[in-house]
């Protein structure tokens, strides 16, 4: 028997209150035959997708994805990914299915990383460059109703730090619940320019807010001075056509997919949209796997490809390894404990690195170079990580 064989895929839910942003996740824990394991993670609700990854084989096309891969090696990640994917479409194709695929898929670059002894990077094509260059995206601590007044004093000690802690790049956002005219959202921009600085590239989140490409051009327009590195999620998400007359139009790089999944998603809109940079994400597009194969055929398309990172220690070692490995990106997203107070993001891992001089440095270790923390883990959920 082959000792790197898979034996067992499990999916382990945590479930934690937020009173924001979700804190769910759900882990993927991948066994081989000697016992090493690999992690990785999903996003979605943890409950559904281990209820999707475990319900039974039907037919052909619709197995029991934590069966599909047992006694087959983990380095072998196209193939394995393929056969998730064509043995899952029936009930799969897109969504869940996907989200619970990038959660196996990061697990199988943790554990064939471990078997080989490589950081993941290298089994990804190796590096391109030598630090990671993160840009955070800072959500200020009020209300997501909080008028721009009250949300521009809480963002006052999160750009302090920002400077202090050297960081390239950050990405504001106008609070998703708040109402604002065009008027103020660019007097709320304006002011984040000011207090953020002009050494530091500065994004906008505007969080869906508009729909009429002609206004978010009018936007975009009256901020040319505030020389915004990107703007992402200006109108809604499938909107290509108004992706591309908006992205025609402005100076200022347009930004879309955060919420894509698949390389079939990512060609639309690397063919029809016109942005500058697609965002699909590490949890939930198809894992490391996908986005390498979306990263080549962007580069192809002189497009970025910069993921939109939410979630835990997992997903933020998966960027690390993506960034290295990624040639033309400049900036990768990056959900950093100095930055974010989430207590799983903070507690769920072991291994967490600092940001030096705005940067993050390259991974040593094998796999992802992270570990589970046990005493979190059991005190979230009741049980053992190991047995
Ligand atoms: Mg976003």
């Amino acid at each position: 028997m082959n000792k790197n064989q898979i034996k067992k895929i499990e999916f382990l839910p945590i479930s934690v209150p937020a009173n924001n942003w979700s804190l769910d996740t759900c882990i993927v824990k991948i066994t081989d035959e000697a016992g090493r394991y690999g992690i990785g993670e999903a996003d979605g609700d943890p409950n559904v997708l281990t209820a999707f990854a475990n319900a039974n084989s039907q037919h052909k096309w619709w197995q029991k994805l934590t069966d599909i891969l047992i006694g087959h090696d983990p380095i072998e990640f196209d193939a394995n990914w393929d056969l998730m994917y064509e043995s899952t479409r029936w009930i799969g194709m897109r969504s869940f299915a996907l989200f619970a695929i990038s959660g196996i898929d990061i697990a199988l670059y943790d554990l064939a990383g471990k078997q080989h002894d490589v950081p993941v990077y290298k089994l990804m094509g190796g590096a391109f460059r030598d630090k990671v260059t993160p840009y955070f995206t800072l959500y200020p601590n009020c209300p997501s109703n909080a008028d721009p007044e009250v949300a521009l004093e809480a963002y006052k000690p999160l750009f302090a730090k920002a400077k202090e802690k050297k960081i390239k790049a950050t990405k504001i956002c106008l609070m998703q619940d708040s109402v604002m005219t065009k008027e103020q959202a660019v007097n709320y921009i304006r002011e984040c320019r000011k207090m953020v600085g002009n050494d530091i590239d500065m994004m906008i989140d505007p969080l869906y807010r508009w729909t009429d490409w002609e206004e978010v051009k009018w936007i975009l327009n009256e901020l040319e001075d505030v020389n915004l590195y990107f703007a992402e999620a200006t109108l809604p998400h499938d909107d290509l056509e108004g992706h591309r007359k908006l992205s025609q139009s402005v100076k200022t790089r347009i930004c879309g997919m955060e919420m894509g999944t698949s390389r079939f998603e990512a060609e639309q809109w690397l063919k029809y949209s016109g942005v500058s940079i697609i965002q699909p994400d590490y949890n939930r597009c198809g894992g490391l796997t996908e986005l390498r194969r979306i990263s080549h055929m962007a580069e192809q398309y002189s497009v970025q490809v910069s993921p939109h990172h939410w979630k835990t220690g997992i997903t933020a070692a998966a960027a690390r390894h993506f960034h290295i490995n990624n040639k033309y990106t400049k900036y990768v997203e990056y959900l950093h404990p100095d930055f974010y107070d989430g207590e799983v993001r903070k507690n769920l891992t072991t291994n967490e690195v600092p940001i030096i001089d705005g940067y993050l440095e390259k991974p040593h270790l094998p796999g992802l170079g992270i570990d589970i923390n046990r005493e979190y883990y059991k005190k979230i959920t009741g049980k053992d990580f190991d047995n």
